[in-house]
């Protein structure tokens, strides 16, 4: 029933929402929206709700909205069926205000947010709820929704109120959620600012305890107090019920942060981009930006160890075809006979690691021995392509504490994505593995000695690409998910 937002369907509900107490009600909703908001910059004006209370014929010259300026084009109202009326289970009429706008990844998640709203307004206390949203943007391609969830008395009153939020990046659709925004640092911030204004405004409410435990758990510094979130121009709301803090369900607060305040506090920045970290020992990451990469679209970094070797020619004629890349882990032996393979990996922008000189057990050898074995290998690669490595990836992925301390200008680099194919020598069993497993920031594991895996690359490497995933280098994949890169550590996959 919900799913139908037609005239004729409002028609009906007319009909039912002609009862004294809806009428009631729905004053009452006039007068709420009608009522700035105080802090929030509200860039899409809502529907009005005296709409329903007009004549139909009315209803479908839509002119206050097409004299309404949207300084958001991105968010229009559905024009022909603004909103969304229905009963939950108690039998009594609810609105729900929705934008809608013309990303699908949104208004997907919107109409699904619907689903929930109508469960949530059977929860709100009162005769009459409603569904109201306002849309921020940030200017900086961010967009903001934060739906407030009222509960209405027969006369009229909010007795109830619940706030709800997203945040989305405007030209992808990506949602970004509270870990991805904030750090933990800025929970503390949060907690004390919150703390003080609330006290601030409420100072005159007896019913109000800023003393009392639940508005002192409510408020402290942990993630799940300031989990509803938006972005204006000049910073970052968050919102907190009145329910939560003193058990008296009929409020919410917003508090701003401004951006020159918090900006250290947040992972991305204003345009929604994340930032990379800022480590001392970071390493510095040979990318080259572009615009060719989206970094909110899924990527894989592919690895191949052991090589070069004769089939590694297949694999990079595929990568070309593909417009992928890859991260080869090369050895001594192998890269000494095929110097004009790690150029033609360079030339193409595919990067190299360093998998030893030897392929020995890094963990045995004598500090000496460890040094030797990284180096001679890396003076062969360097000597070939003119890039000296900076990834190693261990034999038998061994390391220890010895080995991270003592090759420490180095990050190790692991596999999260194994189809064994030194095992199997089965291209179609690997390339079934791959597909089957394989997920945004993985490092997935081949050797390019084994024809049967230059088989499966013939397979596996254009599936990845129809399935929408972006074949990166291990430095891209540090670089597009804001990760740093840090020398002794170990990673094996960025999710
Ligand atoms: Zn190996």
């Amino acid at each position: 029933m919900h799913g139908k937002r037609t005239i004729k369907n409002i028609t009906k509900v007319l009909a039912i929402a002609l009862s004294a107490a809806v009428i009631i009600g729905l004053g009452a909703l006039w007068s709420h929206y009608s009522k700035p908001q105080p802090q929030a910059q509200q860039v899409v004006a809502n529907t009005e709700p005296v709409i329903i209370t007009q004549p139909i014929t009315q209803r479908e010259q839509p002119k206050a909205q097409a004299e309404r300026e949207f300084s958001l084009k991105e968010i229009t109202h559905n024009e022909e069926n603004p909103i969304y009326v229905t009963k939950n289970r108690k039998g009594e009429n609810y609105i729900v205000f929705y934008p809608e706008t013309q990303v699908e990844k949104i208004d997907h998640r919107i109409k699904k947010d619907l689903d929930y709203f109508e469960d949530r307004c059977k929860e709100l206390k009162g005769d009459f709820s409603s569904v109201d949203y306002q849309a921020l943007e940030n200017g900086e391609g961010l967009i903001s929704l934060v739906y407030t969830l009222s509960g209405y008395n027969e006369g009229g009153e909010v007795v109830d109120q619940d706030v709800f939020t997203r945040l989305f990046k405007q030209k992808s659709g990506k949602e970004l959620f509270q870990h991805d925004v904030f750090k933990d640092s800025f929970f503390e911030t949060a907690s004390n600012k919150a703390r003080l204004e609330i006290t601030e405004q409420v100072k005159n409410k007896k019913e109000y305890d800023t003393q009392a435990e639940a508005f002192l758990q409510h408020t402290n510094a942990q993630s799940v107090n300031y989990d509803r979130f938006s972005f204006d121009k000049n910073g970052v709301f968050v919102y907190i019920d009145s329910n939560a803090l003193f058990n008296v369900s009929k409020e919410v607060f917003s508090v701003h942060f401004k951006w020159e305040d918090i900006k250290e506090e947040l992972k991305i920045d204003q345009n929604g981009k994340r930032k990379p970290k800022k480590e001392a020992n970071a390493l510095p990451l040979d990318v080259k930006d572009d615009g060719t990469i989206d970094p909110d679209k899924p990527m894989v970094a592919l690895t191949f160890d052991d090589g070069p070797a004769v089939h590694t020619e297949d694999i990079l004629k595929i990568l070309k075809e593909n417009e992928a890349r890859a991260t080869f882990f090369v050895c001594g032996n192998n890269s000494s006979a095929y110097p004009e393979i790690l150029k033609q990996m360079v030339d193409m922008g595919c990067q190299i690691g360093n998998h030893t000189m030897y392929h020995s057990r890094l963990t045995e050898q004598s500090d000496d021995e460890m040094s030797a074995d990284i180096e001679d290998l890396n003076d062969i690669v360097e000597q070939a392509t003119g890039v000296r490595p900076k990834l190693i990836r261990p034999p038998y992925g061994e390391i220890d504490r010895r080995v991270r301390s003592n090759l420490s200008s180095y990050a190790f680099i692991m596999w999260n994505l194994d189809p064994q194919d030194w095992l199997y020598r089965d291209a179609k069993k690997v390339s079934k593995h791959i597909l089957a497993e394989v997920k945004d920031g993985d490092i997935i594991l081949a050797h390019d000695i084994h024809d049967s895996t230059a088989e499966a690359a013939k397979k596996f490497i254009p599936k990845l690409r129809e399935k929408g995933f972006q074949l990166v280098t291990i430095d891209e994949l540090f670089y597009y998910k804001g990760e740093a890169m840090l020398g002794g550590e170990s990673y094996a996959n960025m999710e």
